[in-house]
């Protein structure tokens, strides 16, 4: 069977942009998203489910998404601990997320496969592995919030930090001053640190960890007890926040009516500040399709 022709869209800019993601031998932009490979961490599950649920929606933005990106999910890293009612091991009494390093087809097998897949894309010239994200949930800590890893390269470093700013523009619940970047000892063997390590400097590896419990909106002191869908919401925010860090805006068919102004009201929840100055963000580099208006659109919202 023939391959659909790629979609045409009308940027209210007045260009056309063609999707080609999805066109045999097109070049891929892929976002790898893992969750659950610490059984008692139920939230993951919940955000994990905002995301897919939002990104199979007829929602424009979703439209958007899946015309320029790929996203791979693997929802369940450790099904059997799940099963077993395990809070942080699998069957075979392994902590998963510490062997990334050399995970045991037999020992265990959702690691390696997954790694293995990641490894074949990496591998795959006309792939290129933007994204991954392994979502948790934290027993101690309020909000969401994310680890990423230290660079020795200043710029990098710098860049990682655009998803969540824009993370913590978009989702009220989001903190980016919990928000922190390591190379603990005690994290060697992660999958962000493990993959942080093998894929290139334009890859960017997060754990998005999200509060048993409950969040803080700036401004109050009092504690919002998370809820299913609460969890669910912050997964629709990261999905959206692709748009913003792919600058696709211009591209979402209607305008995205009181979501601005509403961002502002609620600004500041933690300090956020935006990729203004650094200018470096991965979609930095093909301004050809970056909008004006929503540099514009970004500058008013940041504060
Ligand atoms: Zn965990």
């Amino acid at each position: 069977m023939d391959p659909p022709p790629p979609t045409v869209l009308a940027a209210p800019g007045g260009y056309l942009f063609i999707t080609m993601n999805l066109r045999p031998g097109a070049e891929q932009k892929v976002v790898f998203i893992t969750a659950r490979v610490h059984p008692g961490e139920t939230p993951s599950s919940f955000v994990c489910q905002g995301i897919i649920d939002f990104l199979v929606s007829q929602h424009p933005i979703a439209k958007v998404l899946r015309d320029h990106l790929v996203f791979k999910i693997a929802p369940m890293l450790n099904p059997d601990g799940v099963y077993l009612g395990n809070y942080r091991c699998s069957l075979m009494g392994f902590d998963l997320n510490r062997h990334w390093a050399n995970p045991s087809p037999w020992a265990h097998p959702t690691l390696h496969g997954v790694k293995q897949l990641i490894v074949e894309m990496y591998n795959n010239p006309k792939i290129n592995l933007e994204f991954y994200i392994d979502i948790h949930a934290h027993s101690t800590m309020m909000n969401g919030f994310m680890y990423g890893n230290i660079f020795e390269n200043e710029e990098r470093f710098q860049r990682q930090a655009v998803f969540p700013k824009l993370l913590c523009q978009n989702a009220e619940d989001f903190s980016y001053s919990s928000t922190s970047f390591n190379r603990d000892a005690v994290k060697a063997g992660t999958g962000r640190r493990f993959l942080g390590g093998l894929l290139n400097d334009t890859s960017y590896c997060y754990t998005l960890e999200v509060s048993f419990y409950s969040y803080i909106v700036g401004g109050t002191t009092a504690a919002v007890p998370y809820t299913e869908e609460a969890y669910m919401k912050l997964g629709r925010n990261v999905a959206r926040t692709f748009l913003d860090y792919y600058r696709l805006n211009s591209l979402v068919e209607r305008p995205l009516a009181a979501t601005p102004k509403t961002r502002k009201e609620k600004l500041p929840v933690f300090k956020c500040t935006t990729q203004q100055g650094q200018g470096t963000s991965h979609a930095d580099r093909k301004p050809e399709k970056r909008s004006q208006a929503h540099l514009k659109d970004q500058s008013l919202s940041a504060q």
